[in-house]
This record gives C-alpha cells, sequence and structure tokens, in this order.
C-alpha cells in the first residue's frame, strides 16, 4: 500500500464527518509537509508500512472537546492535543500544557499506535454516538437542538411531562419548561440555565436503591453513597466511572479526577462546591 491514513483514523474522520457534515474542513490534515518532514512528526509515513498515524480536524463548526473525550477512551489513541493542551497515553491521559509552536486552537490533532492491530482497527471511536453537551454545559432556549435538549426533556418526563424526546426544543418543551419555572419561582422565561437546571435536577425522584440527597446538597468523596452520588456517576458518565451504583468508589473517583481534569478544576477527586457548580448545579449546603 502506497501512503496512506492509518484505518482507525479514517473511522474517526468518517464519524466527525457523519456528526457535523457541514463542518468546516480548512484546518484537516494528515500528510505532513515539507517541515513536518524534516524532523520527527507523526504525519509523516511510518518507513515499513507508509501508513501515517495522526490526524488534524478543523474545530470550526464540531464539538471539539467532545472528540477529545472520546480520543482518550479509544485504545489505539497515543496523545491529542488541542487549545494548548496535551493529553497522553504514558501520563494516563492527564490534561498538560502544551508548550510546542503551534497552539492547537484550530483543529484537534489524534496521533494513534504503530502497533498494526491498532492502527488497522475498525473499532467505533463513539463521536456519532456521544452527548455533544451534556445538560447545564451551556444555557438552552427555544429552538435549541442537541444530546442536551434530549437530556432535558427526559429529566422533564421524569417530572411528569409527556415530551417526546426529539433533541429540539420546540413549543411543547417550550410550554413544559415555562410551567416548570412558574411553579419552581424561578422566571417563566423558558430559557434553562443554571438555575433551572439545578431545579430540574433536584426534583427528579431518588431511585429506590439510593438514599434522596440531592446533588450539589453536600461534598461527596470517597465513601459517601446516596442519590448525590448516583448523580455524579450518572453526570460522568458510565465509560469514566462505572455503573451507576450510588457508592462512592475508587472508579467514581477516577472518574471524577478526570472530569476535574477535562474542566480545569483542582484535581482532587472530591467533589465539592466548584465541581458542582462546573455540572451546573447550584450549591445548597
Ligand atoms: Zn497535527
Amino acid at each position: 500500500m502506497g501512503v496512506h491514513l492509518a484505518p482507525t483514523l479514517r473511522v474517526l474522520r468518517d464519524e466527525i464527518d457523519t456528526r457535523w457534515p457541514r463542518r468546516d474542513r480548512r484546518s484537516d490534515g494528515w500528510l505532513g509537509d515539507a517541515s513536518h518532514q524534516a524532523r520527527h512528526s507523526d504525519h509523516n509515513p511510518d518507513p515499513d508500512d507508509r501508513s501515517v498515524n495522526a490526524v488534524d480536524v478543523d474545530v470550526d463548526g464540531i464539538d471539539p472537546l467532545l472528540v477529545v473525550r472520546q480520543a482518550v477512551a479509544h485504545p489505539a489513541t497515543q496523545y491529542v492535543i488541542y487549545n494548548r493542551m496535551i493529553w497522553s497515553r504514558t501520563r494516563d491521559f492527564r490534561a498538560a500544557r502544551y508548550t510546542g509552536s503551534n497552539p492547537h486552537d484550530k483543529h484537534v490533532h489524534v496521533s494513534v499506535s504503530h502497533q498494526r492491530a491498532l492502527e488497522d482497527s475498525r473499532r467505533p471511536w463513539g463521536v456519532a454516538a456521544a452527548t455533544a453537551a451534556r445538560l447545564g454545559d451551556r444555557v438552552l432556549r427555544p429552538g435549541s437542538r442537541g444530546g442536551d435538549v434530549r437530556e432535558l426533556q427526559t429529566l422533564a418526563n421524569g417530572l411528569g411531562a409527556r415530551l417526546t424526546v426529539d433533541g429540539v426544543f420546540g413549543p411543547a418543551t417550550t410550554a413544559w419548561v415555562r410551567s416548570f419555572q412558574s411553579a419552581r419561582d424561578l422566571t417563566p422565561d423558558a430559557v434553562v440555565g443554571t438555575r433551572t437546571v439545578a431545579a430540574l435536577r433536584r426534583g427528579v425522584p431518588p431511585a429506590p436503591a439510593h438514599s434522596g440527597r440531592a446533588a450539589g446538597s453536600r461534598t461527596v468523596r470517597v465513601g459517601r453513597v446516596g442519590g448525590d452520588v448516583a448523580f455524579v456517576q450518572r453526570f460522568i458518565g458510565v465509560g469514566r466511572c462505572g455503573p451507576v451504583t450510588g457508592r462512592f468508589g475508587p472508579a467514581t473517583e477516577a472518574g471524577v479526577r478526570w472530569y476535574q481534569e477535562m474542566r480545569g478544576l483542582a484535581v482532587d477527586g472530591v467533589v465539592g462546591a466548584a465541581t458542582w457548580a462546573a455540572m451546573g448545579v447550584r450549591v445548597t449546603y
């Protein structure tokens, strides 16, 4: 085979194209130019099999942190660089400052292993399936679309609404949000910001296996049990925290540390005021 992009990176790029078909591709790239070839770069073809094991993806029109999140969970990934940060397998994908001359603020760089089984892997990257933004990451309003709107609709249905979970903030969702806000003494403007999200989350009845501690009602750390722990596990996700058990064990702690690194918080594995706030939960303790 001639010079080619490693198949696993083709899978990644195809998933990104599927998810964001109208994205800007001007800062895309994979094959090194003359300046790359003068030095060591993953954008240069492997001398043995002619594969190029790095890809650059333009950040315009995509959710770059979603790509980072999925890339650091994929077995082929060696390192990811985005916006002056690097996540490297050799450092267990802990976020670190990237001090290279190119800040990588126009593209996400993903490098993969040269092991044949990994570079040729067809394993999905989960970009197509991943939730774009989590509820509370941004302000939602009538007309908003996305995974976080689905999350809002699912929460609403848990509180007795009968909304179609389609990820579109349409008239029915708008009406329900207004009535919810009125009932909770919030401004009934159908704008879903931090306060409405917190009220929605507090309104979720606890799962039977968990006690009713509401998210944001105390500091949560190893050894705690309760609905607030289940909330953290659900929020950070099964891929990072393991199954939702309502018990804060080592897996939950690892997930919390990962989340804190991703959000640029102090990394202590403890969900205190700053971490709750980063999750969009108002602290009430
Ligand atoms: Zn690159």
